[in-house]
């Protein structure tokens, strides 16, 4: 199976009777983007801009890490490149970013990773936009979350994602590059800090 053949519609199970919506062993639940636009609002008004970053961070690389979880055991992919790259797929199914993947390089043996690509219609830079002015940093927490959880997950070792350009900040589109903590300097403190834990 290629990543661009995974149907995430067909997986998902809806139930009237009992109120669960399962993908697989995981349960989902759908939200508005703007009631989770509002919920990261208050954080960042409430507990301050890095505190609200930590929890986005966390909470995207959660996701990300349970969603590699039940696309590696439930379905046969033609290598692990495609598997690798039904990340950004599945992404893109959820709604959250259509993400489109560009350079790749890595080598087990060596502890090598690397991996870009274009992020674009991202919502949390929309819901950020909708609330706060330009901001001199990536905004796109949940999605640099997601990225981390996922390609740590695949990779067996902990590797982090970062957006080199955000609309949140005035770029054009968002993009990420995922590399291990190691490889980042000290730009990149608070988001391993953050992901430290996992
Ligand atoms: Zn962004």
């Amino acid at each position: 199976m290629r990543a661009i053949d995974f149907n995430l519609p067909a997986e998902l199970k809806f139930n009237l009777d009992t109120g669960i919506t399962t993908f697989r062993d995981n349960r989902l639940v759908l939200f508005d983007a703007n009631a989770i636009g509002l919920l990261r609002q208050n954080l960042i008004e409430s507990l301050g801009v890095a505190a609200a970053r930590e929890f986005f961070l966390r909470f995207g690389f959660q996701n990300g890490f349970a969603d590699f979880m039940q696309m590696k055991i439930g379905y046969e992919f033609d290598n692990e490149i495609e598997l690798l790259a039904s990340g950004p797929v599945i992404h893109t199914w959820e709604g959250i970013v259509r993400a489109a993947p560009g350079e790749l390089r890595m080598d087990r043996a060596k502890g090598e990773f690397f991996f870009t690509g274009t992020w674009t219609n991202s919502y949390e830079a929309e819901q950020h936009l909708s609330f706060n002015e330009k901001s001199s940093e990536p905004v796109c927490w949940s999605l640099m979350g997601y990225a981390s959880g996922w390609a740590t997950a695949f990779f067996g070792s902990k590797l982090v994602a970062i957006e080199p350009r955000c609309v949140g900040r005035g770029d054009e589109s968002c993009g990420w590059k995922i590399q291990p903590p190691a490889k980042w300097g000290d730009e990149a403190k608070p988001y391993v800090d953050a992901l430290a834990k996992f």
